[in-house]
């Protein structure tokens, strides 16, 4: 798991209030330092509070991650912090301009999310005339350890979700929106924002004890030799509750007597992270403990790419928090995945035999010229 922390700017509240900056961004954006606490952090990047929206994509790797999912991998970024760290505005951009138009129209506040349709849009139709591209889009939240569906305009039915050995966990209830163009794309986040505003308001919650994800499925067809091969890779842009709501439970039983104003998903989620990079194979690693962690079971020592961007305030009253922000980032990172293409198995054995008779024809070819054939 790749892990990137994006220092925000102070805002200006608390700059009027006299809090001080406390983090540190070094100048090879691969270390921070916690001022007060006198302590260094290293990560595949650190992002200083100057960092804009078109860099972040950059210094993230996101390009890269998408196009793996182009090639049929599976992709997950998510975005963890205290609630007003940033991860909302790291993923989706300003959150009104996005519920009226789907993007700021790739102006300088665009999120992760829209950029990154409109970069997989744009390697759709620059593909050859021999594959054709499905874009296909899901947008979920999760509240309380129920499941809501952001695309279906029905904010209060809960959704299930269910296990395939092939697939793992899904929920198969969900609204999937066919995207034939980026616009299509960007209506679908226009959407599931305004609706994630809408729900907070009549189920009296609000978007820092909720996550939503959203998922991007690419599906590709290449015909070849009168064969068709397909791929199925996709992207998940998972925006975190506040991780501050972890820090009211320290022990599991006290949380399940809580759950009201605990997030069961979120600690489970830490505790799944903990366990993964304590790297003890014989662990059983409760994923089933948690909606969140149901659905992130793959993006977490399975066979996705997975990119956190762990959001920080640099304010000297958020350092606490700042640092168990830090810590949780650093756990995250000693995951290792195995990515890997989802293909359909029967094309895959194509494919494969495919490439063993070419092998065997060149090594006949060879024996023969050796024979004098
Ligand atoms: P979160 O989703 O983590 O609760 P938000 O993304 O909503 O936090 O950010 C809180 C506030 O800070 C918002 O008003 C947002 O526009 C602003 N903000 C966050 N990150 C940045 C940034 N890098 N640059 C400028 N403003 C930011
Ligand atoms: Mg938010």
């Amino acid at each position: 798991v790749k892990v990137v922390v994006r220092v925000r700017p102070l805002s200006n509240g608390e700059l009027g209030r006299g809090e001080r900056n406390t983090v540190e961004v070094a100048d090879d954006q691969r270390s921070l330092t916690v001022v007060d606490g006198m302590r260094q952090f290293n990560f595949d990047a650190c992002l200083s509070p100057d960092t804009s929206q078109p860099e972040v994509m950059i210094k993230c790797g996101v390009p890269r991650l998408l196009d793996s999912a182009l090639h049929g991998y599976a992709a997950t970024i998510f975005a963890y912090g205290q609630t007003g760290s940033g991860k909302t505005f790291s993923m989706s951009g300003r959150e009104e301009l996005i519920e009226r138009q789907g993007w700021a129209g790739g102006g300088g506040d665009d999120g992760i999310m829209t950029r990154s349709l409109a970069h997989i849009f744009a390697a759709v139709n620059r593909a050859g005339p021999g594959v054709k591209f499905r874009v296909k889009c899901t947008y979920l939240e999760i509240y309380n350890e129920a499941i809501y569906d952001l695309l279906s305009g029905d904010n209060e039915r809960q959704l299930t979700e269910r296990w395939e050995p092939q697939r793992g966990f899904y929920v198969p209830d969900l609204v999937t929106v066919d995207c034939s163009c980026l616009d299509d794309a960007l209506a679908v986040v226009a959407r599931g924002t305004r609706n994630r505003r809408v729900g907070s308001h009549e189920l009296n919650k609000d978007s820092s004890r909720s996550h939503s994800m959203m998922t991007v499925h690419v599906e590709s067809h290449a015909s070849r030799d009168g064969v068709t091969m397909s791929k199925f890779g996709k992207v998940s842009f998972v925006d975190l509750a506040g991780s501050e709501r972890l820090k009211s439970s320290k022990s599991e039983g006290s949380m399940v007597k809580e759950t009201g104003n605990i997030n069961r998903s979120l600690f489970m989620l830490g505790k799944v992270i903990a366990m993964l990079s304590d790297g003890e194979k014989n662990n059983h690693i409760p994923y089933r403990d948690s909606k969140l962690t149901k659905l992130l079971m793959d993006s977490l020592g399975g066979s996705s790419l997975a990119l956190m961007i762990a959001c920080c305030s640099p304010s000297s009253n958020h350092m606490e928090e700042t640092l168990s922000t830090l810590h949780y980032a650093t756990r995250a990172r000693n995951i290792i995945n195995r990515p890997s293409v989802m293909q359909d198995p029967t094309q895959a054995l194509i494919s494969n035999l495919r490439h063993e008779v070419e092998l065997l024809k060149k090594e006949n070819a060879v024996l023969r010229g050796q024979l004098g054939l």
